[in-house]
C-alpha cells in the first residue's frame, strides 16, 4: 500500500511527546513489511537540516488560501536518512519559529499545512492509498476530502485514517478558517461544535474512513463523558469506525544492551549492571549515592494529565518513607516553580530538572528502580513501557494504555504496581507495596524479568495498521 503519514512532530526531527515516538515507529514497521511509506511534517526552525541531509525536492510550488485564487508559495525537502522518505513544509512565516506548539494562531498554521500536504502530493504526482494523519492538527484534510476534494479525480480514491492521540487536544478555532482553507460549499456545524467554531478533532473523527486511537482500553473511555472531552456523543455515533491499537516501542531505538546514553549497558542476565546507571544518576542530581535506597522517577510532561498534583500533594509523606525521587519534566509553570522548590526541601532525596534531556532520561529509565506515572488519564502512554523494557518498574494509575500495559504484582504475572482511586492514600498504599517488595531482592528482581521479558515492539501494532487501512479502503470504495 502507498500510505502518507501525516504528523506534527517524528523522531528523530523534532520531539515534543509520545506522539513523535510513534511518527517514527509505525511508518518503519510499515515500511519493513514492504508498504511504501512516507511521511510528511512542517520544517520547523528548530529542525537541523544538516544532520538529517535535507534537501529541497522540487522547485518552489503554489498553495491556494482562501478563496479569491490567492496563493502562497513553499518549499517541499526531503530526508532519507533513516529509511523512511520524510518530506517536509516549508514555509518561514508559520514555522520559522522556536517551537512546535503554543501560539495562538496553531489552527491557521496547521490548516496552512495541511493545505500544503494536499497541493504537494498532486504536485509531485503520488497519490497514496491510505492518507493516515494524527492528532487535531491533521483534521482539516479529512473535512477537505470530503467536501471540496470529494469530486476531484485526484483525491477521491484516497482512503483516510484518522488517529487520536490525546483527547484533550482539539484545536477548536473560529470558522473562518474554512474560507481560509479554501472550502466554499457549507459545512454544516458539528453537533459537538459551538456556534461559528470549528473542532478540529471533531472532524477528524467525523470525516475519516476510519478512526483509531493509541489504546484498546482508551478507545473505551472516551465514549464515557469522564474521557471523552465533550465528543463523546459524536464518538458514539462513529463507534462502529472506532477501534484501538496499542502503540509500540521501537526496540532498537529503545534498548538496554546497546543504548549509548546508560553508564553500564545490560539485559536481563546482567541486571546487576544497572546499579552503576544508578549510581550515576544519584550523583547527576546531587542525591546520597546508595543502593539500598529506592530512587523513583518521574519523567515526563508537567502537566495536570500526568498526575504531577498527587506526587506535589503527597511529598512530605513520599519522602518520609525515605525514597529518593528525580523529576525530568517541562510543562505548565506553576508545575514547574513547585518542583523546582523540592532539592532545598528535601536534601539528597529529591532531584529536579526542568527541562528536556534525552540522553537524562535514557540513564533514569536504565538505572532508577520505580518509574513514576500516576496518570489521570492516558492515551497511550510509552514512558511504562520504556521503563519496563529497560528494568524500572512502572507505577501506574489503570488508565488507558496503563491498563492495558502494566499488570500488578498482586498477580503472578505481574509486571508493576497498580492503584485506583486518585488520591494520595491510595499513591500512598502502592508506595508501601513498592517499599515491601523492594525489601526482598528476589522478588524484585523476579518482577523487573517479567517486565523485560513483555513485547511491545511494533510488529504486533503495525499489522493490526495494516488490517485498518485494508479496511478503510474497503469502506471508501464500497
Ligand atoms: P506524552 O506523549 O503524553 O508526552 P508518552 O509517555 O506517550 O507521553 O511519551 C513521552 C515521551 O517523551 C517518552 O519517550 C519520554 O521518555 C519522553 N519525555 C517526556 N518528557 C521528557 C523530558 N523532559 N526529557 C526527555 N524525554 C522526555
Amino acid at each position: 500500500m502507498r500510505i502518507l503519514y501525516v504528523v506534527a512532530e517524528a523522531v528523530p526531527f523534532i520531539k515534543v511527546g509520545g506522539l513523535a515516538d510513534v511518527a517514527y515507529g509505525l511508518p518503519r514497521a510499515l515500511r519493513a513489511m514492504g508498504h511504501d511509506v512516507r511521511v510528511i511534517l512542517p520544517r520547523y526552525r528548530a529542525i537541523n537540516g544538516s544532520a538529517y541531509g535535507l534537501r529541497s525536492l522540487c522547485p518552489p510550488f503554489p498553495v491556494p488560501v482562501g478563496l479569491t485564487g490567492e496563493t502562497r508559495v513553499v518549499e517541499a525537502q526531503i530526508s532519507e536518512a533513516h529509511g523512511v522518505p520524510t518530506y517536509f513544509i516549508w514555509d518561514e512565516y508559520y514555522f520559522g519559529r522556536d517551537r512546535v506548539y503554543g501560539y495562538p494562531d496553531d489552527p491557521q498554521r496547521f490548516v496552512f499545512f495541511c493545505r500544503a500536504v494536499l497541493s504537494f502530493i498532486r504536485h509531485i504526482d503520488w497519490q497514496p492509498d491510505i492518507l493516515h494523519g494524527n492528532d487535531w492538527h491533521t483534521g482539516f484534510l479529512f473535512l477537505w476530502l470530503a467536501t471540496a476534494g470529494r469530486w476531484d479525480r485526484f483525491y477521491r480514491p484516497i482512503a483516510t485514517v484518522f488517529t487520536i492521540h490525546n483527547m484533550a487536544y482539539q484545536g477548536i478555532t473560529g470558522d473562518a478558517l474554512l474560507a481560509f482553507g479554501g472550502i466554499h460549499e457549507h459545512v454544516e456545524r458539528l453537533e459537538v461544535e459551538p456556534p461559528g467554531h470549528v473542532n478540529w478533532l471533531a472532524r477528524g473523527i467525523a470525516h475519516a474512513d476510519a478512526v483509531n486511537t493509541v489504546s484498546p482500553r482508551y478507545a473505551q473511555e472516551i465514549l464515557t463523558s469522564e474521557f471523552g472531552f465533550g465528543l463523546e456523543p459524536l464518538l458514539q455515533c462513529r463507534v462502529d469506525r472506532l477501534f484501538g491499537i496499542l502503540n509500540g516501542l521501537d526496540y532498537e531505538a529503545w534498548d538496554p544492551q546497546s543504548d549509548p546514553a546508560l553508564v553500564a549497558r545490560f539485559d536481563v542476565e546482567t541486571l546487576e549492571r544497572r546499579a552503576e546507571n544508578k549510581r550515576a544518576a544519584q550523583q547527576a542530581f546531587g542525591l546520597s549515592i546508595c543502593e539500598e535506597i529506592p530512587l523513583l522517577a518521574f519523567i515526563g510532561r508537567l502537566i495536570e494529565q500526568k498526575g504531577v498534583d498527587l506526587l506535589l500533594e503527597a511529598a512530605e509523606l513520599m519522602f518520609a518513607r525515605g525514597v529518593q525521587v528525580i523529576i525530568l519534566g517541562e510543562g505548565m509553570p506553576d508545575y514547574e516553580m513547585a518542583f523546582a522548590e523540592w532539592p532545598a526541601r528535601f536534601p539528597g532525596q529529591a532531584g529536579v530538572q526542568i527541562g528536556f534531556d534525552e540522553n537524562l532520561a535514557r540513564l533514569l529509565y536504565g538505572g532508577a528502580d520505580v518509574f513514576l506515572m500516576p496518570s489521570k488519564f492516558e492515551p497511550c502512554g510509552l514512558g511504562q513501557m520504556i521503563a519496563m523494557r529497560y528494568g524500572a518498574l512502572p507505577l501506574v494509575r489503570p488508565v488507558g494504555g496503563l491498563a492495558d500495559t502494566v499488570r500488578d504484582v498482586a498477580r503472578e504475572d505481574g509486571t508493576g504496581f497498580v492503584f485506583t482511586p486518585f488520591t494520595q492514600e491510595a499513591f500512598l498504599a502502592a508506595l508501601n507495596r513498592v517499599l515491601d517488595f523492594f525489601r526482598n531482592p528476589t522478588a524484585w528482581r523476579a518482577i523487573q524479568r517479567r517486565a523485560m521479558a513483555q513485547d511491545f515492539s511494533w510488529a504486533a501494532s503495525a499489522r493490526a495498521y495494516e488490517d485498518l487501512y485494508r479496511q478503510a479502503i474497503a469502506w471508501h470504495n464500497p
